[in-house]
């Protein structure tokens, strides 16, 4: 119980912080039931307590007036946020390299550029959901629209 309680204590904190220093915060919108059914990432997911972290986000959000916005998490990490081919690579693999437009970056850069892009290009709306379910926050599911930066 007490290392629940720390993690609970690093979500809420962490959170806190964010909000306090951004006035928009983007995430990627996991489905994080469909993830955990994932053994090799079940461990890493519940560890990560996104859930949580989640809520509290929205919470502060709500608290301090920032925009939380979620974004579809569909090919995030395989899109190229240069040219946005999508380049398929595995977990283990840590730097996106297009070979179509030869830009590298490292792969959580690549992917965190990707969701912001999504969230300019639709003018996303803000969420403040802090209590429904996590799929009910999601921002359109039409991800075949933004690619209109080819
Ligand atoms: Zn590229």
């Amino acid at each position: 119980m007490k290392v629940t309680r720390q993690r609970n204590e690093h979500a809420k904190r962490v959170a806190r912080n964010l909000c306090l220093a951004n006035a928009k915060v983007v995430l990627e919108d996991l489905n994080v039931r469909g993830l955990v059914k994932n053994h090799k990432l079940a461990k890493s997911i519940t560890d990560a307590s996104w859930y949580n972290f989640r809520q509290w986000l929205e919470y502060f959000g709500e608290k301090f007036g920032r925009e939380i916005i979620a974004v579809p998490p569909h090919y995030t990490s395989a899109e190229c946020n240069n040219c946005g081919v999508r380049v398929q690579k595995s977990l283990s693999t840590r730097t996106h390299s297009c070979p179509h437009c030869g830009h590298v970056e490292q792969r959580d850069v690549n992917a965190a550029k990707v969701i912001l892009s999504r969230v300019n290009g639709r003018g996303g709306h803000p969420q403040t959901n802090a209590s429904g379910d996590i799929s009910s926050t999601l921002v359109g599911r039409k991800t075949s629209r933004s690619k209109k930066r080819r």
